[in-house]
């Protein structure tokens, strides 16, 4: 066995241990793959998955009783305090909310991932610190990996308790280890006779783990030694919170989520059975990167949720203030905010809705759609919210508590905002995300190609590459400038055939462009994060539109024409961001930007930071000292931590 080295891990290891956790293999279609490789292949997503009104009706019951909840809610209450009430988390746990998808055999609610995905755009559109709470459990927590790679056993032990509330949480991050999990230093040891694991470490912003029973905890086990290298090992292991030496050491507080229950949780010596390991011995990393392909279905329909709040409160302000003789929203300026708020909300709501309806239809892969859908909702959400705020003018930025005081309407714009913020940064950062497309929009002509442009190539290598990859350029490269799907007017799309046919065109454009990227930078193209995130930001826009027209197409002939003018306002819009990252794709002011950030980083501009106050002292204590004396509640010291 080897011990974790104590160093961060280099870049090359960050690498690899990312790689080892990638899938390598696309067993099944995925329209967004297919795009970066600039095939345009509407085929797989329209017409539009139906909608399965069976599971609606089943779904109905449940759906109707969250929304009855959600209205009785006090979010106001939760934000200020900082706390859930007990009786509101019974409330859910008696409904099933933490049972959604476990199915019914278990005691669970047994309903689908659209449902699920649906429920929490109903909570988040009212409360961050509730959907938390659900989320982390059934996204990333215990039932989903359990449900995707657990035994019988493991089922049969674990799921009746999670359907009837056992709240649970997944602990992967660490002080060092946020998006680079090269760096945990969790360790699980093998007992002597391979029955046991011993885990110690301490996870860091583990959401739930305050108050979970359960948790998935990611460990390193013994390094593998594999063609004469030692390789990481990551594993995911089942652990019961009531397990000696499971500590909450901190509950931690955000700028929003206040009610979130969040900390930093301690393992010392918890010794865990092999049984509960999920999926084998250093498979966690992977596990977890393909739980996250469904979880992350759940944020983009959350900001949607969000962004649909926030449209209903521009709009009805938009009408009822009015400034310089007019409603505000009859200004152009805030006309436009609003033009584009309900275009992109429409578009949010594509997005999310297709890549969860592809999901569910099955034999499909997901993980592209389900990251741009992350990436492109999360980052759409915020600007919608941050209009909202400009709308809202001086009472965008007041808290609702204070206009309530003072006899105008609680409006918590400011609690959406500090809420949202960080749905950019957990599950997988926009800078991760963008990383994640990128590496797979790469993939096929590195596979293929990548030894014709390396420079330390033998010409052999050369050589036996070119005879590889000739066959699928010869054909593939052509028909990026003139394809078949050139000839199709797609005039079933009526009005957005014109967008339809831009995709098309502009999918061929975004292949070429990749290519041409690679054989430009060769290897180095990994470096260049502004080319490629343009190149991706590209594919994420053609994928909202594409979304976005079949949803418009499907909703129109369900009597909905509104949805076409929303799809034909968004593509509009979507076009002119495509257009502009192609003409700035190379970027021609990346390298100085570089240069002026390595002069930054050096120190070399601190000058400018001159007539500031210090940060990094609080109330005159240093901010060390009041996070030891504050940071966990007296009613949490024991209870919680499981300490006598
Ligand atoms: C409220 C909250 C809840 C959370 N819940 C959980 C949970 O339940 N379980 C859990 O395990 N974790 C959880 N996290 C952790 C969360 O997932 C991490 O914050 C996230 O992974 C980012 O890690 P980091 O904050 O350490 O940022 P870092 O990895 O330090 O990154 C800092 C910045 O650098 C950027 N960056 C990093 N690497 C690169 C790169 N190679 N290229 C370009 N940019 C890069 C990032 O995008 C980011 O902008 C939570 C965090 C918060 C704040």
């Amino acid at each position: 066995m080897t011990e974790p080295a104590e160093a961060l891990a280099t870049e090359k290891e960050a690498r690899d241990v990312a790689e080892s956790a990638r899938e390598t293999e696309w067993e099944h279609p995925s329209f967004a793959r297919e795009l970066y490789l600039g095939r345009f292949r509407l085929d797989l997503i329209h017409p539009h998955p139906p909608e399965d009104t069976a599971e609606a009706a089943r779904a109905k019951p449940f759906l109707d009783k969250l929304a009855d909840f959600m209205a009785r809610v006090n979010s106001e209450e939760i934000d200020r305090t900082g706390e859930i009430p007990e009786a509101l988390v019974q409330e859910l746990r008696d409904m099933g909310a933490f049972g959604i998808k476990i199915p019914k055999e278990y005691g669970g609610l047994g309903l689908s991932q659209m449902t699920y995905i649906r429920a929490m755009e109903l909570v988040t559109s009212k409360d961050g610190s509730l959907v938390a709470l659900l989320s982390a459990s059934q996204s990333i927590g215990v039932p989903q990996p359990l449900k995707l790679f657990g035994t019988d056993d493991q089922k049969r032990r674990f799921f009746p308790r999670l359907a009837k509330g056992a709240i649970s949480a997944f602990a992967l991050t660490e002080v060092d280890a946020g998006s680079d999990p090269a760096n945990m230093r969790t360790t699980a040891t093998p007992t002597e006779d391979g029955a046991h694991f011993v885990i110690n470490g301490e996870k860091l912003w583990c959401t739930n783990g305050t108050r979970a029973e359960l948790f998935v905890v990611m460990a390193r086990t013994p390094d593998r030694e594999v063609k004469g290298k030692n390789v990481k090992q990551i594993t995911a292991f089942i652990v019961d919170s009531a397990m000696p030496g499971v500590e909450v050491k901190h509950r931690l507080r955000f700028m929003g989520l206040k009610a979130i229950e969040n900390g930093v949780i301690r393992f010392d010596n918890v010794k865990v059975p092999r049984e509960n390991i999920l999926w084998g011995e250093g498979k966690g990393l992977k596990l977890a990167l393909i739980t996250l392909n469904t979880g992350r279905l759940t944020l983009p329909a959350g900001a949607t949720g969000g962004a649909k709040a926030m449209l209903r409160v521009a709009r009805k302000w938009a009408m009822e203030r009015v400034q310089w003789g007019q409603p505000i929203g009859k200004h152009e300026a805030v006309a436009q905010m609003i033009a584009k708020m309900a275009a992109n909300t429409f578009a949010m709501e594509a997005v999310a809705e297709l890549a969860t309806a592809l999901y569910e239809r099955g034999n499909y892969d997901i993980r592209l759609e389900a990251a741009i859908a992350k990436l492109y909702n999360t980052e759409h959400g915020w600007r919608i919210i941050d209009d909202t705020l400009q709308i809202r003018g001086g009472r965008g930025y007041e808290m609702a508590e204070s206009l309530a005081r003072r006899g105008e309407e609680a409006i918590p714009v400011e609690r959406a905002m500090r809420d949202f913020r960080i749905n950019l940064i957990f599950e997988g950062s926009s800078e991760i995300m963008r990383l994640f497309i990128a590496r797979e929009a790469v993939d096929h002509h590195f596979k293929l190609a990548f030894d014709i442009v390396k420079p330390e190539s033998s010409m052999k290598e050369r050589l036996s590459a070119m005879a590889k990859s000739t066959p699928f350029y010869l054909t593939w490269y052509p028909s990026r400038w003139v394809g078949a799907g050139q000839l199709k007017r797609y005039g079933e799309f009526g009005k957005l055939a014109t967008h339809v046919r831009f995709i098309e065109r502009n999918t061929r454009h975004l292949g070429r462009s990749i290519f041409h990227a690679m054989v430009r930078y060769g290897p180095k193209l990994e470096r260049k994060q502004a080319v490629l995130f343009r190149a991706v930001d590209i594919g994420a826009e053609l994928f909202a539109m594409s979304a976005a027209c079949v949803r418009a197409d499907m909703l129109a002939k369900k009597g909905q024409t509104g949805a076409i003018a929303l799809a034909d306002t968004f593509c509009r819009e979507a076009r002119l961001r495509v257009q502009n990252h192609f003409r700035n794709l190379y970027g021609p002011n990346d390298a100085n930007l570089y240069k002026l950030a390595m002069s930054v980083l050096k120190g070399e501009q601190a000058w400018l930071e001159q007539g500031i106050a210090a940060y990094g002292t609080e109330m005159g204590l240093p901010v060390a000292q009041i996070a030891q004396e504050e940071s966990v509640r007296p009613s949490e010291r024991g209870v919680l931590a499981g300490i006598p």
